[in-house]
């Protein structure tokens, strides 16, 4: 994990020390003198993190803070604010100008290198996830472009690991000014268990528990899937460096030391909350775009593309496991003139209909596709060319007896489809090839007169009789 990483400080000799520090660490570093300066620098290459000093003659490092922080482009960049002072206010007062961290001189190596790398890595996987929404986005997908600095961060759901009651107070007292809802435990396990019983935006976690190792906590929630990036606050003595690190090591993401100052609390637990949701509005929009992708907007079944590859998925499966696999194809009759008789609406409504109509009576693992227009393809695993003709034929047969219903229309529509099935061959067969057997015989359907369901062997074709319908199984019936 190589990242630059700008330092800033009005003073040689500080510039220098970290400078050593963090190369002798493997990490790239850049220097700036004042703010001017790394504001430039920030703009030609942009570093993964910023050591911003506070105090500095002219612009000091609260507003060069503002100024990278109100760029859309460099927001993200993480900085962390070195101070002489350790008074509370001025580290608020640090956040509040949009810092993600805060240093106190003379900087403590465990801290310094744990901080860094915590910052680094969530950057990396930031970056990561921006750049799927940039993507998602000239795809038409995002509808959301709220940057992590405007996030909300109140009214969140906090979880506290603390077994000193009056310790667990003051965290709560604190975070009901931000109306945030707490649920305090004082064990580790019950912590865990609450963790996966309801969804945190924060976790709070007392570093000093009585007979417990609070670390402990940290790992089995950075073990789990479902906890995995819910952002933890640990809170420390102030001689439990070595702790921290290794804190920092199991993920923890930022930690606060007692006495603990209101406002710094509701600083810090604020900078994770919102980027908390901002990483969880990231992950949405990557999944929904997903979804977008691979499935019809109009049926909710999935597309062209998906069932496609799902289809190269279940040959393969067919040519190691010797196990059977049918497709279905079908196409609306002259559903143009459904269209043109009533409509485009009535038309799509049609199209939803049949489409929660098949699905409901396939089985949970067969796949129904739309492929385009008002042509569909079912792919039902494990299932041979006898049951396969079965379904086909009672599917036809549900459509043509059961009319649609539709918007506007008092009486219900009647509807027919024409059907191709073919079954895959045990070696050699591929996606196209099963597709173009169900193809023809769909064609054929339509050929000789539709409503009809046909099998086609890549032989030749079997027209499927009324009565296949009643023979056969499959389990959804
Ligand atoms: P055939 O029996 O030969 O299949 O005749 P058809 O009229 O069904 O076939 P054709 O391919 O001539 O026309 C298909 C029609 O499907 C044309 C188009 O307007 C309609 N269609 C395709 N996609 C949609 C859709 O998303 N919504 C609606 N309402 N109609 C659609
Ligand atoms: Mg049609
Ligand atoms: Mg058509």
């Amino acid at each position: 994990m190589s990242a630059r990483i700008l330092v800033v400080d009005d003073l040689l000799p500080n510039v220098k020390l970290l400078e050593a520090k963090l190369t002798s660490e493997y990490f790239d570093v850049i220097t700036a003198y004042d703010g001017p300066t790394a504001l430039e620098m920030i703009e030609k290459q942009p570093p993964d993190i910023v050591l911003l000093d506070v105090m500095m003659p002219g612009m000091d490092g609260f507003e060069v803070c503002r100024r990278i922080k109100e760029r859309p482009e460099f927001m993200y960049i993480p900085v962390v604010m070195i101070t002489a002072l350790s008074d509370a206010a001025d580290r608020v007062r640090g956040i509040e100008s949009g810092a993600d961290d805060f240093l106190t001189k003379p900087v403590n190596d465990t801290a310094l290198f744990a901080r860094v790398r915590s910052l680094v890595r969530l950057k990396m996987v930031m970056d990561e996830w921006r750049l799927r929404e940039q993507t998602t986005g000239q795809l038409g997908a995002l509808e959301n472009h709220t940057p992590v600095i405007q996030m909300s961060a109140t009214s969140a759901k906090v979880l506290v690991l603390d077994d000193s009651t009056v310790d667990a107070a003051k965290v709560v007292k604190t975070l009901a000014l931000d109306n945030d809802e707490v649920v305090v435990e004082k064990t580790v396990e019950a912590t865990q268990e609450r963790a996966l019983e309801q969804s945190f935006d924060l976790i709070v976690v007392n570093l000093n528990l009585r007979s417990q190792d609070a670390l402990r906590l940290c790992s089995l929630l950075r073990s789990m899937d479902q906890t995995r990036q819910i952002p933890i606050l640990l809170v420390i003595e102030e001689d439990q460096v070595e702790r921290l690190a290794k804190g920092f090591d199991l993920g923890v993401n930022d930690y606060l030391v007692k006495p603990i100052d209101q406002n710094e609390l509701l600083a810090r637990a604020r900078t994770q909350i919102r980027r908390w949701r901002y990483h969880v509005r990231l992950r949405k929009t990557y999944e929904r775009s997903i979804e977008m992708a691979l499935t019809d907007s109009l049926t909710g079944l999935y597309n062209r593309r998906y069932l496609i590859a799902h289809l190269d998925g279940q040959i393969g499966r067919v040519e190691r496991g010797g196990k059977s696999l049918s497709l279905i194809m079908f196409d609306i009759d002259f559903f143009k003139r459904v269209n043109d008789a009533h409509g485009h609406a009535v038309g799509d409504a049609v199209l939803q209909e049949l489409a929660s109509r098949v699905s409901g009576k396939l089985r949970s693992f067969d796949t129904v596709a739309r492929m385009g227009g008002e042509e569909f393809v079912i792919v039902l695993p494990d299932t041979n060319v006898t049951i396969a003709c079965a379904v086909a034929e009672r599917l036809r047969q549900d459509i043509e007896t059961t009319g649609f219903a539709a918007p506007g229309l008092t009486a219900k529509l009647p509807i027919t489809i024409s059907i191709g099935v073919a079954t895959a061959l045990e070696s050699g067969d591929t996606s196209e090839a099963i597709l173009k057997r169900a193809d023809d015989a769909l064609y054929r359907a339509k050929a000789a007169g539709r409503n009809l369901a046909v099998l086609g062997t890549g032989a030749g074709f079997e027209t499927i009789t009324p009565d296949v319908g009643k023979t056969g199984t499959n389990d959804a019936g």
